[in-house]
């Protein structure tokens, strides 16, 4: 499609959207009522800086139903997210999102070059995260045969995957490390697996790790990505030229804005991503502030989909660690440790302060064959990360290698930093 078209598209779908959170949701329609606009007001795309934003403290303020435009009898499925503190965060669907859901979902796997003929494992966990059920009904939708693992029970995962021939595996990016582990220790041959392709997602994860999964699982490992409020997985998904994630505009309209300002930034540059959903009828969300940082691409894709993609996702705004006055992502430190051959990508970040000043240590795995107890060699490595780090960071970290899977695993979303600040 056109941007053209696209943007005739979406204008029709956002005025219809407008319209119904307008007269139906009682708290979007004082947030108008307060800044002035009106329905009438909203005739194409251009007209969403007209908006007020959403955020996700107006869902934890109108917990549990307050934001849902259609009446309860309409919601046929539940989802949560864990949120940090307090309350989850909920989100209602109808029967007509589950359908929208199954189909962006569908145009992740086809991207992906799977089909109906497929076996995809489910393996993300089943239950009020979207991650489960959203891969499922993706699977379902495109008619390919699912099986419903969900996460753990990590022995049976992988004698199901041999034995029912899956050929795609969906879960996060830390729990196919994991299983990548739990493959290579079961003895069966690689070649009896029919494993081809990763639909990794629900946690930022760097070019580092996806190569360090498509090594050690012999797959290619593709980005699909989502979240609870918008819809779950599928609101984006990568294509076969893995360069960037394809954004279902046609049903979420992505923005970029300034995280502080909330004002929106030129095409290109990075902030803060902000998605309004424009077919949804249970709780459409308008400008929902998402907290998470990338940039959007709107040159034509290799792949010829003419949807905007957006880079990886750089993390949280909430993840940003502050640390001696510096910002730091936990996804700068994976993508250091995922170049150093020596290390294996399990690590963690401790952060504290001791006597007014913070400490940031960093704790990695070092790979078996280089683990090695000639206080030469493992000082030498330590100065090299060090080194590497600082230059990165623009501060130096406490490096401390530590044993081969001596770091705790995830069996869903990797918990990759301590901050002890937090606590005093
Ligand atoms: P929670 O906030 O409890 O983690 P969700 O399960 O809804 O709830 O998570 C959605 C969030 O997960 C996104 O806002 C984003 O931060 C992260 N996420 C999801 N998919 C990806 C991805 N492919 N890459 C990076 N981050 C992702
Ligand atoms: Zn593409």
């Amino acid at each position: 499609m056109s941007r053209e078209d696209m943007h005739k598209l979406q204008g029709i779908r956002l005025k219809k959207t407008v319209a119904m959170v307008y007269n139906n949701c009682e708290p979007y329609r004082k947030r108008m009522q307060e800044k002035g606009v009106t329905p009438a007001d909203i005739q194409s795309i251009a007209d969403i800086a007209k908006l007020p934003f959403t955020s996700k403290k107006d869902l934890r303020d109108y917990y549990p139903y307050g934001l849902l435009s259609s009446p309860i009898s309409d919601i046929v499925r539940i989802h949560a997210s864990s949120g940090t503190t307090g309350k989850p965060i909920v989100a209602g669907y109808t029967r007509n999102d589950l359908d929208i859901w199954g189909e962006v979902g569908a145009r992740c796997f086809t991207a992906y070059g799977l089909t109906k003929n497929d076996v995809i494992q489910v393996s993300y966990g089943y239950g009020l995260f979207t991650g489960g059920l959203g891969a499922h009904g993706a699977g379902e939708t495109l008619g390919a045969t699912v099986i419903p693992m969900s996460s753990g029970n990590t022995e049976k995962q992988i004698m199901l995957m041999h034995d029912l021939g899956a050929v795609a595996l969906a879960c996060t990016p830390s729990y196919a490390l994991y299983l990548a582990d739990a493959m290579a220790d079961s003895k069966i041959p690689r070649n009896e697996f029919k494993l081809k392709v990763g639909a990794f997602g629900a946690e930022p994860w760097t070019e580092g790790m996806r190569k360090e999964l498509e090594e050690k699982l012999g797959i290619k490992a593709y980005d699909i990505y989502g979240l609870t409020e918008i819809i779950g997985p599928g609101v984006g998904h990568e294509c076969q030229f893995q360069n960037g994630t394809h954004l279902c505009e046609d049903h979420f309209y992505p923005e970029i804005v300034n995280p502080e300002t909330g004002e929106p930034l030129p095409h290109g540059e990075v902030g803060e991503l902000v998605f309004s959903t424009i077919t949804k009828t249970g709780m459409p969300l308008l400008r929902f502030r998402t907290r998470d940082l990338t940039r959007l691409i709107y040159e034509p894709c290799e792949c010829g989909r003419t949807s905007v993609r957006m880079d990886r996702i750089l993390g949280r705004c909430d993840d940003m660690l502050i640390i001696r006055g510096v910002n730091v992502f936990p996804s700068q430190v994976e993508t250091v440790i995922c170049e150093i051959p020596e290390l294996e990508p399990h690590y963690l970040l401790v952060v504290d302060r001791i006597n007014n000043l913070d400490s940031f240590e960093v704790q990695v795995e070092v790979k078996e064959a280089f683990y090695s107890d000639e206080i030469n060699k493992v000082m030498d490595l330590r100065k090299r990360i060090t080194h590497r780090l600082q230059s990165v960071l623009g501060i130096s970290p406490d490096v401390r290698l530590v044993e081969p899977r001596s770091i705790e695993r995830s069996q869903g979303k990797a918990k990759r930093v301590i901050d002890k600040r937090k606590f005093k």
